[in-house]
């Protein structure tokens, strides 16, 4: 309790004996019944006021009490006016934990879905201080949230081109860009910063690195197929121009355009039966009729497509897969496509006389079969890039072999939607091998 209340209480006690001494000089009573009315007066009024002084001091400490955030009940003490004042603070201070308790709750929610959300999301509040950076905004841009509340954004964010936004935002303009970061990561971000009533801005970011690249590799590969289209119509177009011009009466020759014509016009179907293969395989349609397949039945099909090929370069082949019947899970036709593309590769890509080997042995739970071949191999430097689409060694020599640059980015490509992996290995002139995996039946 503040003292100067004491202070009051002791003058108005001297004001209140004073006057009740001039009273007893004019009223004129005798000295010992004005005493003892005195004493009386002074003794109701001492009570008095230590009652309400204890209650004040009572209340104020509890109201203090729950200003610090220590919610206890006021317990009811008094049955007189104070009671009312006692069941008002325990309501509110009830109400008070009623909101703090809804408020955290909303607060702990708006969290939970600010940290799982794959957006960045960052709020500056209208001095540019950071008020919130959620986890995918944290990972973006290299940034602790800990480390940034607080703090003015352009001391903390590391790329121009973000802060330029948020300014752009805060001089009332609403920005969508896209905007490349190296740090801590290459990222290609979709950043849009919008003004908020309030005077602060709130910045969303996408993550759109994988979007762009897909982006770049379909346009790559529209530019490569019309490219491979266009390269064998050209040479049929020009032997049919040829033939028509008066070439077809030519005994000798003529034979020689028609050959041409069927060779691109097989190319051009292979090229077409591949692209359809892989845009069905992009779409990620999963086959309907999966089931368990026999791979040695599989590799037999293959082997019997090209058996004409086999045996004109002289191709010694061997298969082991085991005593037993090995079952893979995946599409027959699908099965079917690997294998061809990598047998046919293997003895494309071989010496005359040279072997092809075929295995098959249980891997973690899986099949991992092997195709290696004792042919011209491929060197160390086009290894990663070997299942790419259209990426060849030797340009020149694949068409010339009847290669579409296809084959191998299929092979990995249903590998994978098996949930398999596909890998090689080579040596130049020593030969390669081609592993891939696929689940057991
Ligand atoms: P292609 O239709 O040209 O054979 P692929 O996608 O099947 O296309 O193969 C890509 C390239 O990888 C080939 O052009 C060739 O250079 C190389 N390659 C594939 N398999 C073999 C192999 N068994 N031996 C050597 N080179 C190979």
């Amino acid at each position: 309790m503040e003292e100067h209340i004491y202070w009051k209480l002791f003058l108005s006690y001297a004001a209140v004996l004073a006057l009740s001494i001039v009273i007893m000089f004019f009223v004129k009573i005798s000295l010992i019944s004005f005493t003892l009315i005195l004493v009386m007066i002074t003794a109701y009024s001492t009570w008095l006021s230590s009652f309400f002084i204890s209650n004040i001091d009572r209340l104020s400490d509890a109201i203090f009490e729950i200003s610090k955030g220590n919610y206890r009940p006021v317990i009811a003490k008094t049955s007189s006016e104070f009671r009312r004042i006692e069941e008002a603070i325990n309501d509110l201070q009830e109400r008070l934990i009623g909101t703090i308790g809804e408020l955290s709750a909303s607060q702990g929610k708006l969290k939970a879905i600010l940290s799982s959300m794959a957006e960045g999301v960052m709020a500056v509040d209208a001095g540019g201080n950071v008020i919130l950076l959620n986890r995918a905004a944290g990972e973006m841009l290299g940034l602790i949230e800990s480390e940034v509340t607080g703090r003015n954004f352009v001391e903390m964010i590391r790329h121009p081109d973000i802060t330029s936004s948020i300014r752009a935002a805060f001089s009332g303009g609403s920005q969508e860009k896209e905007i490349g970061v190296s740090l801590p990561q290459e990222r290609k971000l979709l950043v849009h910063a919008v003004p908020v009533s309030g005077g602060g801005v709130v910045t969303v970011m996408n993550d759109i690195t994988r979007l762009k690249k897909l982006e770049s590799i379909r346009t790559e590969f529209t530019a490569n197929v019309s490219h491979e289209l266009k390269t064998p119509l050209t040479s049929i177009k020009a032997s049919a121009e040829t033939l028509i011009a008066g070439a077809v009466n030519d005994k000798e020759n003529n034979i020689d355009f028609l050959n041409k014509i069927m060779k691109n016009s097989e190319r051009l179907s292979a090229l077409i039966d591949d692209i359809l293969q892989l845009s069905s395989l992009d779409e990620g349609r999963t086959p309907k009729d999966v089931k368990p397949v026999d791979a040695a039945a599989i590799i037999d099909r293959a082997l019997d497509t090209i058996s004409a090929k086999i045996k004109q370069k002289k191709i010694k082949i061997s298969v082991d897969i085991g005593d037993g019947p090995v079952e893979v899970i995946c599409s027959e036709d699908h099965l079917y496509r690997v294998f061809l593309n990598l047998l046919d590769n293997a003895v494309k890509y071989n010496k005359e006389g040279g072997s092809v080997t075929i295995t098959g042995r249980p891997y973690n739970g899986q099949i991992e079969f092997e195709v290696a071949d004792t042919g011209i191999g491929i060197d160390a430097e086009h290894l990663p890039r070997i299942f790419e689409r259209f990426y060849t060694t030797d340009k020149a020599r694949s068409r010339e072999l009847g290669g579409t640059g296809l084959g191998l980015s299929i092979v990995k490509h249903i590998v994978e939607l098996y949930g398999g992996k596909a890998a090689v290995s080579s040596r130049i002139n020593e030969g390669s091998t081609f592993t891939f995996t696929l689940n057991k039946a």
